[in-house]
């Protein structure tokens, strides 16, 4: 076991830290804390990476001497914060799950308002209008990391960016892709000063998407999975397109639209590619 003081080992269910990590499951214990959790080494390396440290490190005590748990109890110590050395027990307790990830990591989660995106910072962004499954919002936001995107807004009464759910899918992109979040009234004041094209998808649109008209910076805007942008966001859009689909499906899934979209419009360069 460590001599410092921000080290402990903990078997205890009932432990306090314990009950107060396994409250980040739930969105009533993240906004009360303002932490979230990540679950893996390879997640909070990922964050390590992109400047953030964990203010709550948790590790399995067989794997303390590991090369990147040794890297994440120095950062999270280094940045204040405390690390628990736990059994198998008290993962499962914290990750509510059975055969938990060895490394659990808790955060802060910053609340970043429409007012801070800047639309000179990237060349396409991506707005979701009322998200509802953290799947597709991790996913979107793994996606938006892969193309460069300057950030996630999350727009109106959306799920929780900071789920456990949200954060597994995002596969660490949480970490190196902002996200905002506003309401409607604020999205349109923004959409009415971007400076680029924004750009909807919709289904009853009538223009492919790959002929959308372009201006950068491109804001990219994805509809509600049962009942798609709102008509207030469809009128504020400076084009409205949809992705051609034949045989029974009536549309495709959110997260899926938004990668075609994405990728047909704003598709990073890969110099390394043949
Ligand atoms: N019933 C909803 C509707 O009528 O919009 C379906 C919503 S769809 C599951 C969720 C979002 O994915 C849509 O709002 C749109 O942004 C995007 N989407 C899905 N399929 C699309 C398509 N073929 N063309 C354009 N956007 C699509």
């Amino acid at each position: 076991m460590s001599e410092h003081p921000r080290v402990r080992e903990v078997t205890s269910l009932s432990n306090a830290t314990v009950k107060e990590l396994r409250a980040l499951h739930d969105r009533k214990g993240r906004r009360e804390s303002g932490l979230f959790l990540a679950e893996g080494a390879r997640t909070a390396l990922e964050a390590l990476d992109n400047g953030r440290a964990p203010e709550i490190l948790v590790y399995h005590r067989e794997g303390r001497e590991r090369d990147v748990v040794r890297r994440l109890r120095f950062a999270c110590l280094e940045a204040g914060g405390e690390c628990l050395e736990v059994d198998d027990a008290v993962l499962a307790k914290i990750a509510r799950k059975d055969n938990p990830q060895s490394v659990v990591a808790a955060f802060r989660w910053t609340r970043r308002p429409f007012a801070e995106v800047d639309p000179a910072a990237a060349r396409v962004f991506v707005a979701l209008d009322r998200v509802r499954d953290p799947g597709n919002l991790g996913t979107i936001v793994r996606t938006a990391d892969a193309v460069g995107a300057g950030g996630v807004l999350l727009v109106g009464d959306t799920c929780d960016p900071a789920s456990v759910e949200a954060v597994r899918a995002s596969m660490g992109s949480i970490f190196a892709v902002p996200v905002f979040e506003g309401s409607e009234a604020d999205f349109l004041a923004l959409a009415s000063r971007w400076p680029g094209s924004v750009v909807g998808t919709a289904l009853p649109a009538s223009k492919h998407y790959r002929r959308a008209d372009l201006r950068s910076p491109i804001l990219l805007v994805m509809g509600n999975e049962q009942a798609g942008v709102t008509d207030a966001i469809a009128a504020a859009c400076t084009d409205l397109v949809r992705i051609p689909m034949q045989g029974r499906a009536d549309s495709l899934n959110l997260a899926i639209a938004t990668a075609v979209a994405l990728y047909g419009i704003a598709e990073p360069e890969d110099t390394a590619l043949g």
